[in-house]
């Protein structure tokens, strides 16, 4: 079995093909190791061999890891669906949320952002799959969305994530992010410091970087399968 640092070294060099081919720039793509269920040695492991960024889903789970972690410098990320009575630890410990798909945790995110951090960065949520059953806001009630948020002091809106549906197969892939790209690059036009479009995991994120992606949320791939 490969090492932590081994698999590391071999999806940052996919990546930079992956950039390469689609005729992204260098070093355009931020890889963040989502590390959720793996213990803390695993991203002890991976900040050792380069990688600051890290996924969490649970909450009570990225909180021990965050209180453990205090003496590297980390940036966290939550990725998991936000329930309203979580909001406040997360705007507390956390970096950024890739997972807002309502005002009204946009709202309590930005009321419970300590003032001596600054806003916490976020990325709107968005179902591009149209699953009943999945997270993320309807396209359709995107537009309404950022107006809604714009004026909230404790956040800052820097762009839109995605976890599509799985699908076989590069083009199959590519169509269900071109969807998102579409919307991020709708935004970007309408909205200032608008900058990354988070989509892409372990089985997709060669579609991911050709469709625009900033950042990919790796984590099987990296740290091995999930219990
Ligand atoms: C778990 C998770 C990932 C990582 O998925 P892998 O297939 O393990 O790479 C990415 N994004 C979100 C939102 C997740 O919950």
């Amino acid at each position: 079995m490969k090492s932590i640092v081994e698999r590391l070294t071999i999806i940052k060099e996919e990546m930079h093909e992956f950039e390469s081919r689609y005729g992204r720039e260098p070093d355009s793509v931020k890889l963040l190791a989502v590390s959720k269920t793996k213990p803390l040695a695993a991203i002890q492991a991976a900040h050792a061999a380069g990688q600051r960024d890290f996924g969490e889903n649970y909450l009570q789970e990225a909180l021990e890891k965050i209180e453990n972690t205090q003496d590297l410098p980390l940036i966290w990320h939550f990725i998991g669906p936000v329930q309203s009575n979580k909001t406040k630890q997360i705007a507390s410990h956390f970096d950024w949320c890739h997972s807002v798909d309502r005002l009204k945790i946009a709202q309590r995110l930005s009321d419970a952002r300590p003032e001596h951090l600054p806003p916490l960065n976020i990325c709107i949520q968005v179902n591009i799959s149209g699953e009943a059953s999945k997270s993320g806001i309807d396209p359709d009630g995107l537009d309404a969305l950022v107006a809604d948020i714009s004026g909230l002091k404790g956040i800052a809106l820097r762009g839109l994530m995605a976890l599509p549906q799985p699908e076989e197969g590069l083009a199959s892939q590519r169509a269900a992010c071109h969807a998102l790209l579409e919307l991020f690059d709708k935004l970007r036009g309408i909205v200032p410091g608008i900058d990354t479009l988070s989509m892409g995991t372990s089985a997709d994120f060669e579609a991911a970087i050709a469709e625009g992606s900033t950042l990919v949320r790796v984590g099987t791939a990296l740290f091995g399968p999930r219990e």
